[in-house]
């Protein structure tokens, strides 16, 4: 397909809304947002546009400091973040936009330079030496942020003046390296936060630990600094504006995308089934994804140990996976989701896998009945997309961004709250329906159509274009 025929649906995502004048967008059909879909957006166009002097990327110097898009996701600091890097990024170079992606460097013998996907150009990723390999946490990076600083201006130094022209960095570990790397070379920071300190306090998990004030500083300080942030979602602009004082105007909001070429129902249920080696007949609610109490898991467990009492008969057709491995607070005790299971009297039907690779979890999700997500807090929720784009249902916490990932009553059912009895409730549905899942599974795999990969590189160049053109008008006027 032509790259400025967008896939069908691809184009109806949340473009970007920003203040001042729209570039000419059609409306989408998500949400009333402005679609991405800017007369004949593509690579052609932006070729063209670049033609004729506009404020165009030609190279973006996106930065990751705390998790390298090369890891597998599912488990630690790789998420849903690391996806979201290396889907944008390949897109961002299929529409003619380099990107060269830095990241910490955590294990001894790593390349300076790889290239993200090995024979296709467009997109490097550049390890930076900052502190230890190994035995460094998260919450240390802090104290490496001038190593990392210094090691991502070595790189640019060596390049002929004016080699990046936008610094989008993910985090806000990363936002701080982008500041000064985006002041010293004279371009606009584009920041995404992906999660906020200040909306995972609010709605902690019952024992968490809260996220420091030092985060809540720096990440005001990148808001502050940031020539324009990228929300996932309407409510995330919100927050970033209540809670963080952005100023409305340079916040965008692109939804997340799905990867439809990788997750699509495939030849369904039934072959997905085999393949794993679980009974064709049974009952098997889903949980994927990194394994921390942020996510609830726990909530899933609870109420398959509810559903059982009621019908202790559905525990020989039960199955309940759980893909993916310890994360954050979830790292300081990551026997307690089996000590649970072995309590709640449920130890027999879960079946705790290590993370797996997308293609392998693409299976998992055909697999399933349903995905269950009871999440405290979520800036979107991938793995609900990838789920319903595999024509699976998902049931979900109605936070962050999963009701716009799940359709209530179309594609799954969104739960108010943590409570273990309402969940229990929705899988009943399930249960008691034999055919609900096959039913919103198929409106499940629609809805998804409308969150390609590519509608979001498309909004994200629009949104890299706007930068470009205020700060050059800006340096104009200077
Ligand atoms: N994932 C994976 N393998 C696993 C579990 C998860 O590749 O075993 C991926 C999944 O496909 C999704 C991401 O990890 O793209 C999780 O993203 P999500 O937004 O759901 O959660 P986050 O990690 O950002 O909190």
């Amino acid at each position: 397909m032509s790259q400025d025929a967008p896939r069908p649906g691809g184009s109806r995502t949340g473009g970007p809304r920003l203040g001042g004048p729209r570039l000419g967008g059609r409306r989408g059909r998500a949400h009333g947002t402005v679609a991405w879909a800017v007369a004949g957006a593509g690579p052609l166009t932006w070729r063209r546009r670049r033609a004729v002097g506009a404020a165009v990327p030609r190279r973006v110097a996106m930065l990751s400091v705390h998790t390298s898009p090369l890891h597998q996701p599912g488990t630690g600091d790789a998420g849903g973040m690391n996806v979201y890097i290396v889907e944008l990024a390949k897109r961002l170079a299929d529409l003619g936009i380099e990107v060269e992606i830095f990241t910490r460097a955590t294990t001894g013998g790593l390349p300076p330079t790889v290239e993200l996907t090995p024979g296709a150009e467009g997109v490097l990723v550049r390890h930076i030496d900052a502190g230890p390999y190994e035995g460094l946490a998260k919450e240390d990076l802090p104290t490496q942020l001038c190593a990392f600083t210094h090691g991502v201006m070595q790189a640019e130094a060596s390049q002929r003046p004016g080699y990046y022209d936008i610094v989008h960095s993910h985090y806000w570990l990363s936002g701080h390296v982008g500041w000064l790397a985006a002041q010293r070379w004279g371009v606009p920071l584009v920041h995404t936060m992906h999660t906020m300190a200040k909306v995972k306090n609010a709605a902690l998990a019952k024992g968490d630990t809260p996220e420091p004030a030092a985060r809540v500083i720096g990440e005001t300080q990148i808001v502050e600094a940031a020539d324009r942030l990228i929300a996932n979602t309407e409510e995330e602009a919100d927050q970033l504006v209540h809670h963080y004082a952005a100023a409305r105007e340079k916040v965008a909001v692109v939804h997340p995308g799905v990867n439809l070429d990788r997750f699509h129902p495939a030849d369904g249920r039934v072959a997905a089934r085999a393949r794993l080696g679980l009974p064709p007949d049974a009952f098997v609610p889903l949980f994927a994804g990194r394994i921390q109490p942020l996510k609830a898991p726990d909530v899933l467990l609870r109420a398959v140990a509810i559903v059982l009492n009621e019908d202790p008969s559905l525990r020989e057709r039960l199955v309940v996976p759980v893909v993916g491995g310890p994360s954050g607070s979830g790292l300081a005790k990551p026997e307690r989701l089996h000590k649970l299971a072995a309590q709640l009297g449920v130890a027999d039907v879960v079946r705790f896998q290590p993370p797996v690779e997308q293609d392998r979890l693409a299976d998992w999700y055909r697999a399933a009945t349903v995905l269950v997500m009871p999440s405290y807090s979520e800036s979107f929720g991938l793995v609900a997309l990838e789920a319903e784009a595999c024509g699976t249902p998902v049931i979900a916490a109605a936070v962050g961004g999963l009701p716009i990932a799940v359709k209530d009553g179309v594609s799954g059912l969104l739960v108010p709250g943590h409570e273990p009895a309402d969940y229990a409730r929705a899988l009943r549905h399930f249960i008691d329906g034999p055919r609900l899942a096959d039913h919103l599974g198929t409106a499940a795999v629609d809805h998804a159509q409308a969150f390609g990969w590519e509608a979001v590189a498309a909004a994200t160049a629009e949104v890299y274009a706007r930068a470009l053109h205020d700060h050059r008008r800006l340096a104009a006027h200077a």
